[in-house]
């Protein structure tokens, strides 16, 4: 038997018209009936799943999962939807991890808002691509004005600009380069990095952010050729925040030491524990220092939107340059992100020009090209999602939302507090709570073993799926709450798990001990 793309080979030597399958497949005009009739076919199927879904996950493992790949040829298509959408809910949806469901309290995934979802349903087949104005027309609009409307909400005045990115990662990566940049602009004998690459002085660059914050700086510091020996880590107060005390000694010690820091970054919801570091205090010290500040709030912008907890975020209008995570706390589909600056000619030093895309002539004309502010070239139109979700529900909305799961974690947290078998390791300053399950008379390794036990039991059964993180190199496990329809009684429900899943471990290990002892 030929294969079906020898048959279109042969199909096109002969003149004939090849096999009906290429361009069958393009939206356009003649198929604008049939991809009516899939893409409902395809609703149809996320609806009955989102329907059925019982627990977050169902503890498959690699091993598990990966057995359902091995009798797929990709070069072996089948041709139509129907089957393709039976082995894809086999392979994957069977075994997805559901976000929505609000037993998921892992990781900083949201639950997503249905405007966020229908814009995808425009977005992705009109394919807009957010570089250039000749690419994206009022889409390229769109996006300014969710960037201009952030940026007012931050309070970061009349000449700030961004762009949206793939997320936090790229976010924090285009704040350091520009920081870098920024000193290098600054130097007498230096023609810019753009040009002519690091300075001579590039060793002596620092980057200093919290013990605890993201670590993307890191990987932006190996990226942007300072290497991890950059960053310089700032110690935290006993609430993860970072103390400024801390910072002006660290400060004073570049300056002892001939070491040039050129970016504090202040974390606005630290990934573990969503506190939040003093940003009035270090935007003080930044100014006195004349240092570039960069506001790291992937985790805490939502608060933006919110009446009752805005004024957590008070201090972050002195930020030269902030990190915006929508795909976090405004419920939006992933990517969803933005990276604002104070001044727009901050970002010419990501502007590059090139006659076939972008030329300065163009820039010069008051063209609108985002690719002149993005690292990216071809970009999703994400904006959308958050436009869509702006111009129905309204920004409040979202804030009410995520003061629910505020909310949610401050009382989970009373709760937790007072179980003789937890111990919890701080006030929740946002939305996580970090803990650990602890019985009197095991050691620490003991503790550590017996909660990293617990996690996976919890998934293995897919009764929930929670984070786990160090702290003093202790294992601790924890919940990230993102999801408004989250219950206290969903929490509790699993810490039960938590310390009977303890138990049974403490049981199986009991001989071992005895004998050890
Ligand atoms: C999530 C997070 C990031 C990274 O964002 P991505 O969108 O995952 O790339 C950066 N900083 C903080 C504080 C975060 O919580």
């Amino acid at each position: 038997m030929r294969s079906r793309l020898e048959e279109k080979q042969r199909g096109t030597a002969l003149g004939t018209r090849p096999a009906p399958l290429a361009t069958d497949q393009l939206f356009n005009a003649g198929h604008a009936e049939a991809y009516w009739q899939q893409a409902t076919r395809c609703v149809d199927l996320v609806r009955r799943k989102v329907a059925e879904v019982d627990r977050p996950f169902t503890g498959a493992c690699p091993e598990e999962l990966k057995e359902h790949f091995a009798g797929i040829d990709l070069d072996a298509p089948l041709g139509e939807l129907r089957p393709a959408l039976e082995e894809l809910e086999r392979v994957y949806l069977d075994d997805a991890v559901y976000f929505h469901h609000p037993r998921y309290v892992a990781h900083l995934n949201c639950p997503i808002v249905l405007p966020g979802i229908l814009a995808e349903a425009i977005l992705s087949p009109i394919n807009s691509s957010l570089d250039t104005f000749d690419q994206s027309a009022g889409g390229t609009f769109i996006e300014q004005s969710l960037i201009d409307w952030t940026a007012d909400r931050i309070g970061l005045g009349q000449d700030a600009d961004g762009v949206f990115t793939s997320g936090g990662t790229q976010s924090n990566l285009m704040a350091l380069m520009i920081a870098r940049d920024h000193h290098g602009a600054s130097l007498a004998d230096h023609g810019g990095n753009k040009h002519e690459g690091l300075p001579a002085d590039y060793r002596r660059l620092r980057i200093l952010g919290s013990e605890v914050s993201h670590f993307s700086l890191q990987k932006s510091a190996a990226i942007l050729g300072l290497g991890y020996q950059a960053v310089m880590p700032v110690a935290c107060d006993a609430h993860y925040r970072m103390d400024p005390t801390a910072l002006k000694a660290r400060l004073e010690e570049c300056l002892a030491m001939e070491l040039i820091p050129i970016a504090v970054v202040a974390t606005a919801g630290t990934t573990d524990f969503g506190s939040i570091d003093p940003l009035e205090e270090i935007a003080a010290l930044c100014r006195e220092h004349g240092i570039w500040l960069h506001v790291d709030a992937a985790y805490g912008g939502g608060l933006l939107c919110s009446p009752r907890y805005r004024h957590r975020l008070a201090g972050i209008e002195h930020a030269d340059s902030v990190t915006i995570d929508y795909h976090k706390t405004f419920f939006q589909p992933v990517s969803c992100s933005a990276f604002l600056v104070r001044r727009r000619s901050d970002l010419r030093h990501v502007t590059h020009h090139a006659d076939y895309l972008n030329p300065l002539c163009q820039a010069e004309a008051g063209t609108p090209d985002q690719v002149n502010k993005s690292l990216q070239t071809t970009k999703r139109f994400d904006a959308l999602k958050l436009w869509l979700t702006l111009r129905i529900m309204g920004a409040e909305a979202l804030g009410e939302m995520f003061e629910r799961v505020i909310d949610l974690a401050g009382e989970a947290h009373a709760e937790l507090a007072r179980h003789p078998e937890v111990e919890v390791l701080l006030e929740p300053p946002m939305s996580t709570l970090v803990f650990r399950y602890r019985l009197a008379g095991l050691t620490e390794a003991e503790l550590d073993e017996l909660n990293a036990y617990v996690r996976s039991a919890l998934s293995r059964r897919g009764e929930a799926v929670i984070a786990a993180t160090r702290v003093g190199g202790r294992r601790y496990l924890k919940f990230t709450l993102l999801n408004p329809d989250t219950r206290l009684e969903d929490l509790t429900a699993i810490v039960e798990r938590i310390v009977n899943h303890g138990r049974d471990w403490c049981e199986a290990q009991a001989p071992a001990r005895a004998a050890a002892s």
